[in-house]
């Protein structure tokens, strides 16, 4: 009873506080009188990256792969989100991909890759990577921006897109992108509104974090976005200079006319290494660039 009497209480509060209810499929916290914070929380996101990460790497077709979906969507579902699966099969592997929506208006998707490389080819190929930063950190900002983004956030509605099979690329014949060109070729026939805009985050959790401008992406919102983070103190962390020309899931929407933006942080020791594990990532790193994506989405500091 004890326990029902604090959750009851702690749910009233966050009712009028807070969009996001409290239940996480994350090991359960013990009951707090005190809500969550509205603001992105870095400590909170980091915990998804070892939650993902704890399930091994997160090849596409793998058991792992679907433990990762499972606390994706219930994440999504506990915090109030609508979730549709993109099911589809790339030579022969059943993969899937997760849409998350929530809100309505003008429609921007923000997306990451929940898969990971199955051969760690920049050291040992015979192993599969963990991919803590490449995979996991996209995943634990766009979860944690879930729970964090107060609606509606300037009459929008946000999309959160977990894209499958990313990270094969050149392997067994495989492409990159798998999963991101599905969705983007198939968008609109289940009803989504055209997209306005749309933001990658992939590799953004290094604790050596810096952002360059990136070759493929929009000019003009990619500005707006490096001129935010600046305004926010992060000057440091996203500098407004090209340095690489990136192929990867924001590709698929520039390919259909759609502002797209990648914010990657390429420069990553531990890149397809066995190395990228959650000790690389930096809860700090991950909360710069959520609490950009929060800013930006919401319309206000
Ligand atoms: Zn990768």
């Amino acid at each position: 009873m004890r326990t029902i009497f604090l959750l009851l209480t702690l749910l009233a509060g966050l009712v009028a506080s807070c969009a996001a209810p409290l239940s996480s499929p994350l090991s359960s916290p013990p009951p707090t009188a005190t809500p969550l914070p509205r603001t992105f929380q870095g400590a909170l996101a980091y915990r998804w990256v070892v939650s993902q990460c704890g399930y091994g790497p997160r090849v596409t077709g793998s058991e792992a792969a679907q433990q990762a979906r499972a606390e994706i969507t219930a994440a999504l579902e506990a915090a109030g989100w609508t979730v549709r699966r993109q099911p589809f099969t790339y030579k022969g592997v059943e993969a899937v991909n997760i849409l998350a929506w929530k809100g309505d208006g003008e429609a921007v998707l923000i997306g990451a890759h929940y898969d990971s490389r199955r051969a760690a080819d920049q050291d040992d190929p015979s192993q599969a990577v963990l991919g803590a930063d490449d995979g996991a950190s996209g995943v634990a900002v766009l979860l944690e921006l879930a729970r964090a983004l107060d609606f509606p956030p300037a009459d929008r509605r946000v999309y959160l897109a977990f894209f499958d099979a990313e990270d094969d690329g050149e392997l067994d014949g495989w492409d990159w992108i798998v999963g991101s060109t599905w969705m983007a070729e198939h968008w609109g026939e289940a009803g989504e509104p055209p997209l306005q805009a749309m933001i990658l985050v992939d590799m953004v959790g290094d604790e050596d974090q810096t952002f360059y401008y990136e070759g493929n992406s929009d000019p003009a919102l990619q500005a707006a976005l490096w001129s935010l983070a600046a305004e926010l103190g992060y000057g440091d962390h996203f500098i407004p200079q090209y340095r690489w020309r990136m192929l990867d899931d924001h590709i698929p929407f520039v390919r259909q006319g759609i502002p797209a933006v990648d914010i990657i942080d390429f420069d990553y020791p531990y890149w397809h290494t066995t190395h990228d594990s959650p000790d690389k990532v930096s809860p700090q790193s991950l909360e710069r660039v959520g609490r950009l994506l929060e800013v930006w989405l919401e319309g206000t500091p």
